[in-house]
């Protein structure tokens, strides 16, 4: 087993991984920019090492910098946490020269999901079910216009090297694509360095359903069932629970089958997320992620397992244990994304913390690094706080989330806790009836 993991990350998710290192005995070593000096995570760890300025090009995406403290630590592993260098293939091939274990997948495995084009082909041969769309990537308005033909307006243009919702554009008719084709590819450009695109009919109401997985490289595979994460702002979630209102039993085995023997088949090694588009009962694979989600929590609730504590173990080489037969599922888990913003323009709202109170009780999991006194950097992502919540029952569920939102205090920013509020509330909401433009539209009548 590894002696001292080194926590490439910050905020709330720096702390869960330092968490399940502490629990298995392993030291951790934070990194952090001058603004995170008195975060929680650099706080509570063994050592830690300032790797630069604030800004996260000089800091969190810092390779040089990150391997530095590494060597001066004398880390075996490092993790990576999501966003940030997480999916960054050079990096795990740096790491991985320097002789140190990247806790995830091979730089291979990473190379071939991060293009959305390869990974929609990969995921095809393999026998799993995709959006239906174009072969491959759409290189002049021309092919596109053809391609919007063959499948029907609606269509999606989506950037090959895309996340976080960038380079993404919707064409209602032979009007709009122009536009939506140029801008999709300057978009991607912008954001990626890479203008490849490729299309997708655009469905109309599906639900955003993702299967995680827990594989050892060695043909171990469990699938750890399903999390809907249709409620979306801007292509981001907001809120994600599981099991989803919409999936049976007969469904998950059936989807959780498929993609385990896909993941089976490619040799990938680490915890991964199949995403899916669901409408009709029918699964069509958009995405999948090589690295922890957000919302990994959900399914530790139902599952009982420690996610993190799974990657390390089968980084440091040990066989996967569990059998299928021996994942059970049990109860209902609801997660609220809590971010640093106004609840109602949904501007950013970084600054002091006067008073930070956590819900406890039964069921009740907060994942924050967020304490009374502490002072939100302007120059990150605005989650601030996960709350969590496990009950019997999708009912039970929502009666506890009430309360615990009921005894959230954060004062002195402005949070999105009465969105939360509002949400679970309302009657479609209570009733599962959702899909991905239900929150928009949500948003916009209050
Ligand atoms: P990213 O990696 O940028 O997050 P994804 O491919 O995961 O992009 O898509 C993000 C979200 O965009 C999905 O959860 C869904 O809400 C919407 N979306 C993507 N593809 C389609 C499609 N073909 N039809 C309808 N909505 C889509």
């Amino acid at each position: 087993m590894f002696e001292k993991i080194l926590i490439a990350n910050r905020g709330e998710i720096a702390l869960r991984i330092h968490r399940a290192c502490r629990e298995m005995g392993i030291k951790t070593v934070a990194v952090h920019s001058s603004a995170d000096a008195d975060a929680m995570h650099v706080r509570l760890a063994d050592e830690s090492v300032c790797i630069g300025p604030p800004s996260s090009a000089q800091s969190y995406l810092n390779i040089p910098s990150i391997i530095a403290a590494a060597e001066v630590t004398n880390a075996d592993a490092i993790h990576p946490g999501y966003g940030f260098l997480s999916e960054n293939a050079k990096f795990v091939d740096i790491v991985t020269a320097h002789g140190i274990k990247f806790i995830g997948p091979s730089a291979d495995h990473i190379r071939m999901m991060g293009d959305k084009i390869t990974a929609k082909e990969t995921m095809r041969k393999l026998g799993v079910p995709c959006v239906p769309g174009s072969e491959g990537e759409v290189e002049t308005l021309a092919d596109a216009e053809r391609e919007a033909e063959k499948m029907g307006y609606p269509v999606i243009i989506k950037a090959s090297a895309g996340g976080g919702g960038r380079g993404m554009k919707v064409a209602v008719d032979k009007d709009a694509l122009s536009e939506a084709f140029s801008s999709a590819r300057s978009e991607a450009n912008l954001a990626f360095g890479n203008d490849a695109v490729y299309m997708e009919k655009y469905l109309s109401g599906p639900r955003h359903i993702e299967i995680q997985i827990l594989a050892d490289g060695k043909g171990n595979v469990v699938h750890l069932g399903e999390r809907d994460c249709s409620l979306q702002r801007r292509h981001q979630k907001a809120l994600e629970e599981s099991p989803s209102p919409a999936i049976n039993d007969k469904l998950r085995n059936r989807i959780g089958k498929t993609v385990s023997d896909a993941i089976r088949d490619m040799k990938y090694e680490g915890v991964g997320t199949i995403e899916f588009l669901f409408e009709n009962d029918e699964f069509y694979f958009i995405e999948m992620n090589t690295r922890l989600q957000v919302e990994h929590p959900v399914t530790e609730m139902i599952t009982g397992l420690d996610l993190v504590q799974a990657q390390i173990n089968v980084a440091a080489g040990h066989p996967l244990k569990l059998k299928q037969e021996d994942i059970r599922f049990s109860g209902h888990a609801i997660e609220c994304r809590v971010t640093a913003e106004d609840p109602k323009t949904f501007a950013a709202s970084p600054g002091p913390i006067n008073e930070f109170h956590a819900p406890g009780g039964l069921g009740v999991r907060v994942d924050s690094a967020l304490y009374t006194g502490y002072n939100i950097p302007p120059y990150y992502d605005s989650l601030i706080a996960k709350l969590i919540i496990h009950a019997g029952s999708r009912e039970e569920c929502l009666l506890r989330l009430n309360r615990a939102l009921e005894e959230f205090v954060v004062t002195g920013i402005k949070t999105t806790l009465p969105l939360h509020q509002e949400i679970i509330h309302d009657p479609d909401f209570i009733r599962g009836k959702y899909d991905i433009h239900w929150l928009e539209k949500f948003i916009a009548s209050r």
